[in-house]
This record gives C-alpha cells, sequence and structure tokens, in this order.
C-alpha cells in the first residue's frame, strides 16, 4: 500500500509543501497541506485528496498526481513508520 492510501492529510504538518504535477500539461502546481485541507476535507487520505483535485489550469481540468520530495519522506515519514 502506497503512502497515499496510508496517510490522511489531517496526518501532515500544515505548513508542509506537496508537489502536485498535472498529468495532462505538466503544469507543477505546488500546495501546502494547509492549502488541500481547505480545498478538500483533513479526513481524506491522500490518494482522496489526488483525486479530488484538478488541474487550474483553465480548459484543462487534467487528473493531477501527488508527490513529496524525499527530504519530506525522511523527516516526516520515518517517525511514523518505526
Ligand atoms: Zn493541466
Amino acid at each position: 500500500m502506497s503512502w497515499k492510501h496510508k496517510y490522511q492529510i489531517a496526518d501532515l504538518p500544515p505548513h508542509q509543501m506537496v508537489g502536485l504535477v498535472c498529468k495532462t500539461c505538466n503544469l507543477s502546481q505546488p500546495k501546502t497541506v494547509a492549502e488541500l485541507v481547505a480545498l478538500t476535507d483533513p479526513q481524506y487520505y491522500m490518494n482522496e485528496v489526488e483525486n479530488a483535485l484538478v488541474c487550474r489550469t483553465w480548459n484543462c481540468k487534467g487528473k493531477l498526481r501527488m508527490e513529496l520530495s524525499h527530504d519530506i519522506i525522511v523527516e516526516g515519514f520515518q517517525g511514523g513508520l518505526t
């Protein structure tokens, strides 16, 4: 199971940056966890958040792929997994 099914938005620190890349136009549109909570719901798992959001580019509305940078995984998730 991927981290996207394991973590709810509320599990991540609000200031954490999450990378969102459009699968259609490739536009990168990073958001903070706080912004994602405002757009969706704190109870959402990350895969649900990913599915709920679409590209903000007018006329694109492509699906987004969510990514966390390496240091986020090391810092934020190692403690949670042990
Ligand atoms: Zn797009």
